[in-house]
């Protein structure tokens, strides 16, 4: 089956789906992006991926392309196309396209772009009970790391270098030595007295909605949640390390540059919380948090 791709208002297939060589996603990564988790054919948290993206595209001053329920359409409907039963859907907004100009261009209408994939996750499901490797890396990326924008470069460096190390994410450190976020994933650690910690929201983290939606989940089930910054010293002397994402779900780190975390297998807490968001997933996000206020601080 040819795949399809969303193009500013049209259906095509991926031989024939193209944007200008001067839009300006391209040519300054002047773009946001949302990635949605589809479950049973049908998109997971797709409340809080929108409220998300008209966060990131006011944070630019993008023009919105057209109201929250008719993107949450084109999505459906390119979810439809591609009989994506489980799997992920992408969608991007640039600026637009207009002669190379630093400078915003005038009347230019937004460049929406959305394509989605079946994903297999009997791999991600293997890699969840056994665990995973993290490394460090220097968080070299901009100030801004709460607008989802498809500025992903110093991401795709530390992704790679983990890549090359054999581990599956990176820990991304600020120059206080704190762990700010994974490349593409929140940080979380489970303390040695049981507490779940991960960063507070603001600018130096992307406010995750698997990061939101297990932060509700793991209120719920009665953990004591605490948001504050966290070391990498301080992540191994933890019981568990895992990251959130919507690719990776709940996903247990088991060791850190090579060390052990904790007894250096999946944890618990991981794992409860796995379930639980499979759950959530599957229900398309029951026990939701309240969107709307995730993301107007800061
Ligand atoms: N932080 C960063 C830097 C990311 O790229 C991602 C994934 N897009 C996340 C966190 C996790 O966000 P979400 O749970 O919304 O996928």
């Amino acid at each position: 089956m040819s795949r399809i791709a969303y193009v500013n208002g049209r259906y095509l297939p991926y031989a024939q789906a193209a944007v200008h060589v001067e839009d300006r996603g391209f040519q300054f990564a002047d773009a946001v992006y949302e990635v949605v988790a589809v479950v049973g054919g049908r998109l997971v948290d797709a409340e809080g991926h929108l409220v998300r993206l008209e966060r990131s595209l006011d944070e630019l001053r993008i023009l919105r392309p057209m109201s929250r329920t008719a993107l949450a359409m084109v999505l459906a409907e390119t979810v439809r196309r591609n009989r994506v039963q489980t799997g992920h859907i992408y969608l991007q907004v640039s600026r637009g396209a207009a002669r190379r100009e630093f400078a915003f261009p005038a009347g230019v209408s937004p460049t929406v772009v959305a394509i989605a994939r079946n994903v297999d996750m009997t791999k991600a499901d293997a890699s969840a009970r056994r665990g995973v490797a993290a490394i460090s890396q220097p968080d070299i990326r901009w100030g801004r790391c709460d607008i989802k924008t498809v500025g992903l470069l110093a991401a795709a460096l530390a992704k790679q270098a983990a890549k090359e190390a054999g581990a599956y994410e990176a820990w991304l450190v600020d120059r206080d030595g704190f762990v700010t976020e994974g490349s593409s994933s929140n940080a979380w650690i489970v303390t040695a007295d049981g507490a779940l910690v991960t960063r507070p929201l603001g600018h130096a983290i992307l406010g995750g909605i698997t990061r939101s939606a297990v932060f509700e989940l793991a209120r719920q089930e009665g953990l004591r949640l605490e948001e504050r910054p966290f070391t990498l010293t301080e992540a191994l002397a933890a019981r568990e390390a895992f990251v959130t994402s919507t690719s990776s779900y709940v996903m247990p780190v088991t060791s850190i540059d090579g060390k052990p975390v904790g007894n250096g297998g999946p944890g618990l807490v991981a794992g409860r919380l796995r379930a639980i968001y499979e759950a959530h997933s599957a229900s398309h996000g029951a026990g939701r948090p309240d969107w709307q206020a995730q993301f107007l601080a800061p």
